[in-house]
């Protein structure tokens, strides 16, 4: 669905992605965890187009984002693979990022209908489809303001699966919420990904991740310093620095 080979990015003379290498199939969930400043959300934006690579390859599903010059420099496509690939995934961040003054209907229904051009009673039913799923169908007609941070995700949720993307992207979902509406925003990305959505997910909750992910990732210095199936990383790190970073949550 999604793959980097050999992703650089620095910030000056700040190395902030080393040599970032990774593949996300399809129903596959991704957690990525690792001490703050380790270059997760730098991945994370460099993998949703909101940073350019210096160096390196990325691919969604057959179509080519960028791929490395004979110097090595990441050269990207025109507008149209730009445009094609942001609708393959979608995005949730840690702070929500609703337009304030739409509704929850309009925010889950605006691209489908600016960007998509969808015909209006269409993107309406599928936002309201989404809004159900997201346990949300009494919540249509208010501003986000008047919501629970809890259901103010969800909406973002709803908003980001709008499109029917490949894969979604979440950069600590829950690290604004208390932990009963960490649980509710759990609960619906655990049930995506019982139905098999393709997801990659930052996240510090460890249990969730040892839960629901497939693969882990630890990243820390823009490296990935060790990865595996979740449960196991988890359970039986191999590395010191991966020891010391999960010895913080239990
Ligand atoms: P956290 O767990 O705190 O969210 P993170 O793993 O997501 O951390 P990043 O936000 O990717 O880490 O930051 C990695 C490094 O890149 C940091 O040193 C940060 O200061 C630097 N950085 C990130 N974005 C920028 C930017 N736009 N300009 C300059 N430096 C940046
Ligand atoms: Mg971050």
């Amino acid at each position: 669905v999604v793959s980097l080979a050999n992703g650089k990015k620095a910030f000056g003379d700040n190395e902030v992605l080393k040599d970032i290498s990774l593949t996300v199939n399809a129903g596959d969930v991704l957690a990525i965890i690792g001490p703050s400043g380790g270059g997760k959300s730098t991945l994370l934006r460099c993998m949703t187009l909101l940073e350019t690579l210096d160096s390196g390859d990325l691919s969604y599903g057959d179509l080519t984002v960028c791929a490395n010059d004979a110097a090595g420099r990441a050269v990207y496509g025109g507008k149209d693979v730009i445009a094609a690939a942001k609708t393959r995934f979608g995005l949730v961040f840690q702070n929500f990022n609703l337009f304030p003054h739409y509704t929850v209907l309009q925010n889950v229904t605006d691209a489908l209908i600016c960007v998509q051009k969808m015909p209006k009673d269409e993107a309406l039913a599928r936002g309201r489809e989404l809004l159900a799923r997201m346990g949300l169908a009494d919540k249509e007609s208010m501003v986000p303001c008047d919501l629970s941070g809890g259901q103010q995700q969800r909406v973002a949720i709803a908003r980001a699966m709008a499109m029917n993307p490949d894969v979604l992207f979440f950069d600590e979902p829950t690290s604004a919420l208390d932990p009963e509406l960490t649980r509710e925003v759990l609960k619906v990305i655990r049930d995506l990904a019982a139905e098999h959505m393709t997801m990659v997910i930052v996240t510090h909750e460890m249990g969730f991740a040892r839960d629901v992910a497939d693969h882990l990732i630890f990243m820390d210095g823009g490296v990935i310093v060790e990865q595996g199936p979740a449960s196991e990383v988890i359970n039986n790190p191999q590395h010191d620095r991966t020891r010391a970073f999960l010895a913080n949550y239990d």
